[in-house]
């Protein structure tokens, strides 16, 4: 039995956690769950980090979080809680992996199967920002040889033991020669140590166009963690939805699962979500505490439901899906297939 923290979020959160959970405990996951708040009502009782002591200590404690998105108040004051959550915990990779499920969900790109490794504590998003003047405001890269070697080594670590055949590196050291110069340069470095992966680096603005024309390309791309923000959002959507793909943050001691998508509050309390992308997400955790068994009959049954066509409306195609279904009714597939 595992103990793990989940947060049931904003939006469109509680509906598609009370979903993956549902699910996961049909399967027969062996956990015990600690609920915490965070996020919108916690920001709003000004606590400008969207999350009490009391709770971080119960994620420090429990080291494994499934996290629903959260809304962050728009405005100065409000940290990201996706942020400080990553930079605390120290989860310096994020792994997204995105795959077609051609012929069951309508995709362009049949054949893509890419794995996003993004740097998570770095970047622009260290959070080195500031008013220089009342005109000007100032946000800081920042890009460590420490940082750049935990990534770049857990990408092709990664790919060893998932049999890939390459890892890319995405960069803009053209312009910015020495934040992404160095990340280059570490990805050089570690990639002579694996000779038997392929590598590549494309300079992210011809990488991206090149990962939206022929995605079947690419296998597990590595880059800094702004670019794979972006990047992962896209490659999710190329395979059908971005309600699609989930994450895994690790760390050496925690770990947080999620989806990728925000909060959706457009879609909130509509019963429309997919939950696919924190089912996803789940099935990562059952797997990092060693309940692949569990993880595979989950993913086993999503896979069904989705064969079956029995879609959420994000991804119901007139002729190729059976069924259009809502948030709560999709899991109750789901459950019926494990
Ligand atoms: P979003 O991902 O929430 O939504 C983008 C679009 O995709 C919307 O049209 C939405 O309806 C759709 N969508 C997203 N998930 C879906 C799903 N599961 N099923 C069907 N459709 C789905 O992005 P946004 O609108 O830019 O952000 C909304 C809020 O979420 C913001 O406050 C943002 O800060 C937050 N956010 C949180 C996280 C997180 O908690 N990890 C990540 C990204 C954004």
């Amino acid at each position: 039995m595992t103990t793990i923290t989940v947060a049931n979020g904003d939006g469109i959160g509680p509906e598609i956690m009370n979903a993956t959970l549902k699910i996961i405990l049909a399967a027969g996951a062996r956990i015990e769950i600690d609920e915490i708040e965070i996020g919108e009502k916690i920001y709003l009782a000004g606590h400008t980090s969207g999350i009490t002591d009391e709770s971080w200590e119960t994620i420090r404690r429990n080291k494994i979080f499934l996290k629903a998105p959260i809304t962050t108040p728009q405005g100065g004051g409000y940290k990201s809680l996706n942020v400080s959550t990553r930079k605390f915990l120290g989860l310096y990779a994020n792994v997204r992996p995105c795959a077609s499920f051609y012929p069951f969900i309508q995709t362009k790109h049949p054949v893509m199967d890419i794995v996003i490794v993004r740097e998570n504590e770095e970047d622009l998003y260290a959070g080195i920002e500031h008013q220089q003047t009342d005109e000007v405001v100032q946000c800081l890269k920042l890009i460590s040889r420490p940082g750049c070697e935990k990534i770049i080594r857990y990408a092709f670590e990664y790919a060893k033991q998932q049999n890939r055949k390459k890892v890319t590196c995405f960069t803009k050291d053209n312009i910015m020669k020495q934040t992404d110069g160095l990340f280059h340069q570490v990805f050089n470095e570690i990639a002579a140590e694996y000779p038997e992966i392929e590598n590549e680096h494309w300079i992210i603005d011809i990488g991206a166009a090149k990962m939206a024309d022929t995605p079947e390309l690419f296998d597990v791309v590595v880059m800094p963690n702004l670019y794979g923000d972006v990047l992962s959002d896209i490659a999710a959507q190329l395979t059908g939805s971005v309600g699609l793909a989930g994450s895994a943050n690790i760390g050496e001691e925690c770990a947080m699962f999620e989806a990728i998508h925000g909060s959706a509050p457009d879609i909130a309390g509509l019963d429309v979500a997919n939950p696919s992308g924190l089912i996803q997400a789940a099935i990562m955790m059952l797997n990092h505490i060693g309940q692949n068994h569990v993880a595979e009959k989950v993913h086993n049954a999503w896979l069904k439901t989705l064969e079956d066509g029995i879609h959420t409306a994000d991804i119901f195609k007139e002729g190729l899906s059976t069924k259009k279904v809502g948030t709560q009714e999709f899991a109750q597939a789901v459950v019926l297939n494990l």
